[in-house]
């Protein structure tokens, strides 16, 4: 009975303090690691472009690369850059992409306005995403990314999230992580 009063939203709401308490360090966290010269290397190859505003590598595939950057919320001529984890890998791209078309992302954003558990976990989900953004470079709005906290626009944002904050911090993230291992990932260079 004690669980059941606890339940999983209360659970995801303690747990989505993992990525909430880095208010004033978060380059100092375990999971992000400064970039080196050569991740910055291998980013540059798997975006075909030259990375902006890395701050830290928040997520690796199992085989080492880097999977998911931390951005600076701005851009190096002040543009503003809402998306705070950036998902890298092509290979999880790729396959993130093929969910996105498939259809996924409406049944997500119709699920927000069924179930409440659902969509209360996903708003503490928009909330530590700012809560993380703004401690590092406040930029005055409360729109964060991926469609939080009404829709559900960008499954590379949310598995990106998932994957540097870990399960239990965005739902979504999690839904996708499990769909992508229950296709085989991580396979080829992804693979240990
Ligand atoms: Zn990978």
């Amino acid at each position: 009975m004690v669980l059941a009063t606890v339940g999983p939203g209360v659970r995801l709401g303690r747990l989505s303090l993992v990525c909430e308490n880095d208010l004033v360090s978060s380059t100092e966290l375990p999971r992000l690691e400064a970039v080196t010269d050569a991740d910055r290397e291998v980013i540059a190859a798997q975006l075909g472009r030259p990375p902006r505003a890395l701050r830290a590598v928040a997520a690796r595939c199992p085989s080492g690369h880097p999977s998911v950057v931390q951005t600076s919320p701005r851009l190096e001529d002040g543009t503003p850059f809402p998306t705070l984890y950036y998902l890298t890998c092509p290979k999880l791209s790729s396959m993130v992409g093929r969910l996105e078309a498939s259809g996924l992302m409406r049944e997500m954003t119709e699920r927000l306005s069924t179930d409440e558990e659902l969509a209360a976990a996903y708003l503490r989900t928009h909330e530590a995403y700012l809560a993380e953004r703004d401690a590092i470079d406040p930029l005055g709005h409360r729109v964060s990314a991926g469609g939080m906290p009404g829709r559900v626009k960008c499954l590379h944002v949310h598995l990106g999230h998932t994957l540097a904050c870990g399960p239990g911090v965005n739902p979504f993230g999690d839904e996708t992580l499990a769909l992508l291992r229950a296709e085989g990932w991580p396979s080829g260079d992804c693979a240990s």
